[in-house]
């Protein structure tokens, strides 16, 4: 029976784009919807005078040597349509008067700069980082190749150490090799890319992201996330695929239990063989289908994922060069002290910020802040419960009150920030909820800690309503590396049976 589309893709951030680019590119004829006006979920930008502030993009891993990420761009052919950056360094982790390191994107320069700061662990560190390493690629490799998993999991038989410790909480296996709390601390600054702190994050989790960081060099983007999106969506509309925006998907249609087409906000219907869907996987199977079209084990599954860590950014313009701030660095985590509880309580409650990682753009400009200007986005995790409980009429204080908290942890670095503002916009887990449509406000999907995860949901990328794929950070790792690969894979595979 003939069809408007073979395939319709509903949302256009990183995981529909890259669907819906792999696919027309495939052959296929591809509709891509989108509710919003411009292409990319969060991988976007927003202007406020003369500044084009990021809203999501940290670094961006995956693009060094012949690295997952580029390779899928290549593919795309989105490579010479965009421009990449390398970070100088991996990152520098503060705590005001107890530390103070910059550590470089290698394993053995992490080693030397780590022992010279406290010295007598290079042992320990050389075999920390050998095992770091071997996880974090086992991990990225497997999840490359989840269409042969149970051979990834086959793999593990030979690979003692990496069984051994994977799921282990990451901080037991700090724990176990060193006694310096500062240097674990050190080490462990990339916990929030995940959204775990260290005890509850599993060790497999922190390796893949320092192996990723490390193995393939930070990037950044020249100007910003908002140029990768409109590169992916370019390679899309070049290959002959048709874009909406400001359409919203309002159902999935099934007929006998397969998805046949879509229903629109304005009610047109249009029919397609496969729908692949980049909403949440909430979303998808909940209100976009009928629940009673979805097997009751998925549904169940569903019901047993908890909504991951939102956040809190404040995004300032600043009216003076980076280095006359004190950036050297584009990825600054700053922490008021070491413990671990200080952030958790931070991440439930309205207390001062616990921690911020202050992105600088300007360290190796991105083209978003003008000539001798420096754009700098500040942001710490929080689940979106206290924000909620805030009332309408004192939520523009409690933000202000927020940010402010911010300002005075940034100040431990850069003291000269708050005097050359230029432009400041504050988001809470409230804004993310609602401009990112993403329950909770989530910004990597669901938690994933050490008691859940991918490996504990190996269905999540099966097609559990016939004709119905998904792809997102709410069914593989949140994070660009992670969102594009997998879903660029995922439909090469379509490919293959459609
Ligand atoms: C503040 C913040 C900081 C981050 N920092 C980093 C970082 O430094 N490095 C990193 O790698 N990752 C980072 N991330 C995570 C990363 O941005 C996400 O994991 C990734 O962008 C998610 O992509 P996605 O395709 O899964 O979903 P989304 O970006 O949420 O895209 C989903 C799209 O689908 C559309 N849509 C949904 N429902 C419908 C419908 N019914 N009809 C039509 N359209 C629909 C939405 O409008 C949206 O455009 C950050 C995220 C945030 C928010």
């Amino acid at each position: 029976m003939s069809t408007d589309y073979d395939v319709i893709v509903i949302g256009a951030g990183n995981a529909g784009l890259a669907a819906a680019a792999t696919l027309q590119r495939g052959g296929q004829r591809t509709l891509l919807l989108e509710r919003h006006n411009v292409p990319g979920g969060a991988a976007t930008t927003f202007v406020r005078g003369r500044f084009e502030f990021e809203v999501s993009l940290h670094q961006l891993g995956g693009m060094g040597g012949p690295a997952p990420l580029r390779q899928v761009l290549d593919e795309m052919d989105v490579t010479r349509r965009v421009e990449f950056i390398e970070d100088d360094q991996l990152y520098r982790t503060v705590v005001p008067g107890v530390l103070d390191v910059t550590l470089p994107a290698d394993w053995a320069r992490i080693t030397e700069v780590l022992d010279s700061h406290y010295p007598g662990q290079r042992p320990a560190l050389t075999s920390f980082l050998e095992l770091v390493r071997d996880v974090g690629l086992w991990q990225l490799t497997a999840r490359g190749n989840l269409h042969r998993i149970d051979a990834e999991i086959e793999r593990l038989t030979g690979m003692k150490h990496v069984r051994r410790h994977g799921l282990r909480p990451f901080r037991e296996v700090l724990d176990e090799f060193f006694t310096d709390e500062r240097l674990k601390f050190v080490l462990s600054s990339y916990w929030s890319y995940n959204g775990q702190l260290p005890s509850r994050m599993s060790f497999m989790d922190f390796a893949r992201i320092l192996a990723l960081f490390v193995e393939t060099k930070p990037y950044q983007v020249v100007g910003g996330s908002q140029a990768l999106s409109y590169g992916m969506l370019e390679s899309f509309l070049q290959a002959g695929g048709e874009a909406r925006f400001h359409t919203a998907v309002e159902r999935i249609v099934t007929r006998g239990g397969r998805a046949v087409g879509v229903l629109l906000e304005d009610g047109q219907t249009v029919s397609c063989r496969v729908v692949v869907s980049n909403a949440p996987a909430t979303t998808t199977y909940t209100r976009l289908l009928d629940p009673a079209e979805v097997p009751s084990a998925v549904l169940r599954d569903l019901g047993s994922r908890r909504m991951g860590v939102s956040a809190t950014a404040l995004y300032l313009g600043l009216d003076a060069p980076a280095a006359e701030l004190g950036f050297a660095t584009a990825a600054n985590f700053i922490h008021t002290d070491l413990s671990e509880e200080t952030v958790a309580r931070g991440m439930r409650s309205l207390e001062p910020a616990p921690f911020i990682l202050a992105s600088c753009y300007d360290v190796k400009p991105n083209g978003c802040a003008p000539p001798g200007a420096t754009q700098l986005n500040l942001i710490t995790l929080q689940y979106t419960d206290p924000w909620d409980a805030v009332p309408a009429e004192e939520y523009q204080r409690a933000k202000q009150v927020y940010a402010e908290s911010m300002l005075e942890l940034l100040k431990t670095v850069a003291p000269g920030v708050r005097d050359v503002i230029e432009e400041a916009e504050i988001a809470t887990p409230i804004t993310m909820k609602r401009y990112l449509s993403q329950p909770g406000g989530a910004i990597y999907g669901f938690d994933q800690d050490v008691t859940d995860g991918w490996l504990f949901h190996d269905d999540d990328l099966k097609p559990n309503v016939p004709g119905v794929v998904l792809v997102s950070n709410w069914v593989t790792a949140g994070g660009y590396n992670s969102t594009i690969v997998t879903a660029a894979r995922m439909c090469r595979r379509l490919l293959a049976v459609l």
